[in-house]
């Protein structure tokens, strides 16, 4: 599908990806990489093509495989079969109707692969010389873009210890609450990947719902005390529970909510340093940007290349994909 030369599938293997002029012990990628591997818009837009589409590909008239070619004057493929058929890549995509160079796209969407603290967007504004709503529109894109690619992600397998635990974001606007709103996030992690979900509220059947949605059957859960965990063992869950509440942080069986209380931590602080507001329709998209890069903490070669290898379409509206957003569309506004 792909052409060559193109880092495409695990470009991490490929030598043009570990250029000697990145710093040795820097696993993830470098501006330097990106420059090299994309010197110019149509690079990319011909990278674009071919991830997406790739060439020869099928005429999306009749079906049949086609020879497409670059038309120069526009940033769009076209093809003879059909009496003409053309391709915009960058359509439907993050980069949809965008007039902001390639390159600088990719240049921010690889600030966000290789930050702690997460972007602002006023630092995009200045530092790419853009209009603040500019600068917005592109941070939104591609939080959503990873977001998408994140997608609600199941947790655990059979034996494997799955962390639960629920926190209380604080700084989220609502048409109500201007940035003295909350809102309760419940995570599960296995120690290396993480998935969260924005509930309603912490009753027993919200809880047990995004459990049995959200963690792979035949995991141990690892819960605290919480009394809204207890029908776990009835809905056929192995459980193991450190109560916080008798000063227990270690229970007998050496299990405790230290990963899931580490990824709260860290959260926390990222909202609290950089973002400052997130409104409430817009959480889950922050949430998911910090997913992206947590998950592949350790895999810092993937963040980048995972994030150009596939590109969902965006959708229309701020509505979350399913397993998100667990509270009803007419409940939000008073959160
Ligand atoms: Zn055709």
């Amino acid at each position: 599908m792909a052409s060559e030369g193109y880092p495409i599938g695990r470009p991490w293997l490929n030598p043009q990806c570990r250029k000697p002029w990145s710093q040795p012990n820097f696993e993830g990628t470098s501006w330097s990489t990106v420059d090299k591997t994309f010197p110019t818009e149509d690079s990319i837009l011909s990278y674009l093509f071919d991830v997406r589409f790739g060439n020869p590909s099928p005429c999306p008239k009749c079906g049949r495989m086609a020879n497409w070619y670059r038309i120069r004057s526009k940033r769009c493929y076209s093809t003879n079969c059909c009496g003409g058929q053309s391709i915009f890549p960058m359509s439907n995509t993050l980069f949809d109707k965008s007039r902001t160079p390639l390159r600088d796209w990719l240049h921010i969407m690889l600030l966000f692969s290789n930050t702690r603290s997460g972007i602002a967007g006023h630092l995009i504004q200045r530092h790419f010389g853009l209009t603040y709503s500019c600068a917005h529109k592109i941070c939104d894109r591609v939080r959503t873009h990873m977001a998408l690619i994140e997608g609600a992600r199941q947790i655990g397998g059979p034996g494997e210890l799955v962390y639960v635990d629920e926190a209380v974001l604080r700084g989220v606007t609502t048409p109500h609450q201007k940035g003295t709103g909350r809102a309760i996030i419940m995570g599960m992690t296995n120690g290396e990947s993480v998935a969260t979900a924005i509930i309603p509220n912490r009753k027993i059947d919200t809880l047990m719902r995004v459990i049995n949605d959200r963690v792979v059957a035949g995991s141990i859960i690892v819960t605290d005390g919480f009394s809204s965990y207890r029908r776990l063992a009835e809905a056929g869950w192995e459980r193991s529970v450190v109560f916080h509440s008798q000063g227990i942080y270690v229970n007998h069986e050496g299990r405790s909510q230290a990963a899931i209380e580490a990824y709260w931590g860290v959260l926390k602080r990222v909202i609290r340093s950089t973002y400052l507001h997130m409104s409430r329709e817009n959480l889950w998209k922050y949430l998911g940007e910090f997913n992206f890069r947590y998950c592949r903490r350790r895999q810092s070669y993937r963040t980048f290349w995972d994030m150009i290898s596939q590109f969902p379409p965006l959708p229309a509206t701020h509505l979350p994909p399913q397993g998100l957003d667990y509270v009803p569309r007419r409940w939000r506004e008073d959160f």
